[in-house]
């Protein structure tokens, strides 16, 4: 999955004691961000394999540290130590560690067997990559039903706000559209990973933004 991991955190940030927005999609894909930067290290790996998957050419065949279920508990216990430790937030850790957590899931629906429990066999994935017809309406639907949540539990308080948010929702889209029809992937690089890991941060920016021109309606209320 690509934006369907911020599906959840769509879905999350529409609780009143949630973490911004911008921190909820960094949660999202914490751990592929995790994956891109230690694969650069040579930590865990990948190769093109066109046969891997009908939708994605990435055999992903080591990643114990970021797709294990394992070791994404660990990264969303992190995350939740460090937003509690900023914030004194209890909820809101809870809710951007289960956020974290969320990945592993979303990844096992469309993943072929290449996620973990603990790092080591069994190999685990719904597959759904070898089912486009599937797959695509599935990540886009997720991804909307989540954003449509979020704009129908929060409210606009600045006038850019629906500016932002439909800024976002073309960028989402537009990503997605080439990660799908785009120019396929070539052999694992640094400069590639560095392209992923900008992508995404350029996301979670722009989700930053919406996050800053939209407020619960408690707090609407509050004045
Ligand atoms: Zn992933």
């Amino acid at each position: 999955m690509f934006i369907g991991h911020w599906a959840p955190a769509l879905v999350a940030a529409a609780h009143p004691k949630a973490p911004k927005l911008g921190t909820l999609f960094v949660a999202g894909q914490l751990v592929d961000f995790g994956f891109f930067t230690l694969m650069m290290l040579g930590v865990e790996k990948m190769r093109i394999d066109p046969s891997a998957s009908v939708m994605n050419p990435m055999d992903l065949y080591h990643m114990p540290y970021t797709h294990s279920l394992l070791g994404n508990a660990l990264w969303a216990v992190a995350f939740a130590a460090i937003i509690w430790a900023v914030t004194k937030n209890r909820t809101g850790a809870i809710i951007g560690g289960l956020v974290v957590l969320s990945h592993w899931f979303v990844d096992w629906l469309v993943h072929v067997p290449d996620l973990t429990l603990y790092g080591a066999p069994p190999k685990l994935g719904l597959g759904l990559w070898n089912h486009p017809e599937i797959a695509m309406p599935l990540e886009l639907g997720i991804t909307f039903a989540a954003l449509i949540f979020y704009i129908v539990k929060t409210r606009a308080r600045t006038s850019s706000a629906r500016l932002a948010l439909g800024l976002l929702a073309l960028v989402l889209l537009t990503v997605q559209v080439v990660n799908w029809f785009g120019p396929p992937p070539g052999e694992p690089s640094a400069g590639a990973a560095l392209f992923v890991l900008g992508t995404y941060t350029a996301l979670c920016l722009l989700a930053a933004w919406v996050g800053s021109t939209r407020q619960h309606p408690q707090a609407a209320l509050q004045g």
